[in-house]
């Protein structure tokens, strides 16, 4: 049996029809840039969030790069995050010209080991950017207790963690502001790219608002040196559609964890650990195995669709040489790299499908 790692096609099946009739609203309107869509996503997602402000951005990415830029984070100035992530939490860092500084993981949750943040500041640094890997949010009381103890803002990168929970507090919403992916593959999926922005600061919100538009206010008037972040409305009105339904695919997501926790049991396959402080949304259900590798070529073989997240920590990418970091420095991401595994956990997958995905893992490993 073939089983795609992710397949959009059988989620786009079941809201076929009003995400086109959202389409159609949009181009009869020709509203084509921000407009009333885009105001209701913002707000829905900021509800969502348990935060007041949303400010929808044109990515994930951008949604970063507009909080560093409006936090005024640049030259000279250190930001601490983890190695463990995707690319655009530190390439964000780089792009404003501040330097990464990087934490190693806690090994049971691949997020940011908050007991190792303290040593790494300096009088440069200015935040903390934590990632709420895979679904699950970093451990955010200790890190809110260091930011506090420094000043330093915190920025969450909650891109694979939209509506997720840490203590009952949404992704977002802890810290001094919360980014969010709609990238096809995250649990709120766009049809192109796009992002988000939540914040519970007002004048943070004002400022992200205008850096969104090259920073001018009014019109042709420029207070800074912005951007282009905005977020079109034809990706507003799919994502006002699929918002509704989040809740529930990420509850199917979490049985589909579940039957493969239980199926995992008594194997060589070191399933999630999840906190019992989070309610993770399950962007991607990922087990350890020893000789990763061999059981790639054994899925790819069979069509079984899996995937490594990330195989390559940021601290030994070729563009973060001059960072000066060498192999062993961050021993628990490398480790975490060469035997991290991510399986098909997407909310239509069916039992027989999981059970094609365990039996050929068994059989290989076997
Ligand atoms: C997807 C992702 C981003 C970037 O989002 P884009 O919308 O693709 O720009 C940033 N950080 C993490 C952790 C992500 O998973």
């Amino acid at each position: 049996m073939e089983v795609p790692l992710l397949d959009l096609k059988a989620q786009y099946a079941t809201i076929r029809e009003q995400v086109m009739a959202g389409i159609a609203e949009v181009l009869d309107s020709q509203v084509c840039i921000g407009g009333p869509k885009v105001l209701e996503l913002e707000q829905k997602v900021a509800a969502a969030s348990g935060c007041k402000f949303g400010i929808g951005v044109s990515s994930g990415t951008d949604a970063i790069l507009n909080c560093l830029m409006s936090l005024e984070i640049g030259p000279g100035d250190e930001v601490i995050t983890t190695p463990f992530t995707f690319f655009a939490t530190v390439g964000c860092i780089a792009r404003v010209g501040a330097t990464p500084v990087l934490v190693d993981i806690d090994p049971r949750t691949y997020n940011i080991d908050p007991n190792q943040i303290e040593i790494a500041v300096t009088r440069r640094t200015k935040a903390i950017i934590p990632v709420h890997l895979f679904g699950q949010m970093a451990d955010m009381d200790p890190i809110m207790a260091v930011a506090r103890r420094y000043k330093l803002a915190v920025l969450e990168d909650a891109a694979q963690s939209i509506t997720s929970t840490y203590k009952g507090r949404a992704a977002g919403s802890i810290g001094k502001a919360g980014c969010f992916s709609f990238f096809p593959s995250k649990n709120l999926g766009g049809i192109g790219d796009g992002g988000m922005i939540v914040t519970n600061d007002e004048a943070l919100y004002e400022r992200l608002m205008l850096m969104r538009n090259h920073g001018a206010e009014p019109k042709y008037y420029h207070k800074f040196v912005g951007a282009n972040f905005r977020l079109d409305p034809i990706q507003a009105v799919a994502l006002l559609v699929k918002l509704p339904h989040l809740d529930d695919w990420s509850e199917a997501r979490r049985r589909n964890a579940a039957y493969y926790n239980e199926r995992f049991a008594g194997t060589a396959v070191q399933t999630p650990f999840i906190s019992p402080d989070c309610q993770t949304i399950y962007n991607q259900y990922c087990i350890r195995v020893p000789r990763r590798d061999e059981l790639v070529a054994h899925l790819k073989a069979h069509k079984i669709g899996c995937e490594i997240y990330y195989p390559v920590p940021a601290h030994l990418q070729e563009c973060f040489a001059y960072l000066d970091c060498r192999e062993g420095d961050f021993p628990e991401a490398e480790k975490a790299a060469e035997e991290i595994l991510a399986l098909p956990i997407y909310p239509e997958l069916t039992r027989e499908m999981q059970d094609a995905v365990v039996e050929n893992i068994v059989t290989s490993l076997r």
